[in-house]
């Protein structure tokens, strides 16, 4: 899509701090980081949210999740983190390519910004 932020920061239009890539997913640090480690995992494929996840494209999430296990472990929250992903207006997604964040390095609060 070329109007998404996340798709430029895959081409390389927009720079990124990277923190793991591959064929089919990126992860970078958040521009605003509501946490100590505050880290985005994208798939390279656009998809606009969760709502958007069906049986056919399904394996990317559990694919992503495999990922983000081993970037938390790399990242040393050995104590602990937070996966959140925002999906749609009442969450408060603002952007519209599916991301998980991870949050950690401190006790978190229960809420997220
Ligand atoms: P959402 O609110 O959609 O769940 O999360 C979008 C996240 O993307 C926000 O935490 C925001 O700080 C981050 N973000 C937005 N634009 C950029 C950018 O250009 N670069 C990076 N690294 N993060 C961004
Ligand atoms: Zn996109």
């Amino acid at each position: 899509m070329t109007d998404c932020i996340f798709c430029k920061i895959i081409a390389g239009e927009i720079p990124s701090t990277k923190v793991y890539e591959d064929e089919r997913c990126l992860a970078f640090r958040d521009i605003n980081p509501q946490a100590p480690t505050h880290i985005l995992v994208i798939p390279k494929e656009h998809i606009a949210s969760m709502a958007e996840i069906t049986e056919k494209n399904s394996d990317i999430v559990a694919y992503l999740f495999e990922r983000i296990a081993e970037i938390a472990k790399a990242e040393g929250l050995d104590d602990g983190f937070r996966v959140v992903s925002n999906c749609g207006d009442h969450a408060g997604q603002t952007v519209h390519h599916l991301h998980f964040h991870i949050l950690g390095g401190q006790p978190l609060a229960l809420t997220m910004a």
